[in-house]
């Protein structure tokens, strides 16, 4: 048995990754993330970032309702950013809005990610690749066949099983 105390920061996320899902009436993959964005009225635009700043996935522009993806990166990959963005956006809008200093927001590969990022990691995950669904099909599919399925990448999925099932 895993005892580890998962932080309330990361079940807000996934809390709220669950009632979006159940606002929108998904109830089979996969989450069509841009419906949710157009529903906000946020903006998705695709642009290529400098080579300067690396690893840059995505960025949100709160003030321009603007999620910025990285037109190079593959589709798992977008879907993921702009889920990890809208999490931004849904949470801290309020906050950003009132401080320009953290009125954009970008996202990089980081090992030391913040509880920040993790929040938002975690609500992405839980929003591309929530349990409810993902028990219609784990006994059926293997985790390459339930990436595609979800529209995630491999490694995506792997995690979303070991931490749901294992
Ligand atoms: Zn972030």
């Amino acid at each position: 048995m895993n005892h580890t105390k998962i932080p309330d920061s990361l079940k807000l996320a996934k809390f709220f990754a669950l009632e979006i899902l159940e606002q929108y009436n998904i109830t089979k993959p996969p989450v069509d993330i841009t419906k949710i964005l157009n529903d906000l009225g946020l903006n998705l635009e695709e642009m290529e970032f400098p080579e300067s700043v690396d690893n840059i996935s995505g960025m949100l522009d709160i003030e321009n309702k603007t999620i910025f993806i990285n037109k190079n990166d593959a589709d798992t990959r977008k879907a993921f950013t702009v889920a990890h963005e809208l999490w931004h956006y849904v949470m801290h809008q309020q906050e950003l809005a009132q401080n320009d200093s953290y009125a954009i927001v970008y996202r990089k590969e980081n090992k030391n990610r913040d509880i920040i990022e993790r929040q938002a990691d975690q609500f992405a995950a839980h929003l591309l690749a929530p349990k409810f669904l993902l028990d219609n099909f784990v006994a059926d599919f293997s985790a390459p066949q339930l990436a595609k399925l979800f529209w995630v990448s491999p490694q995506m999925m792997e995690f979303r099983l070991t931490n749901e099932y294992q």
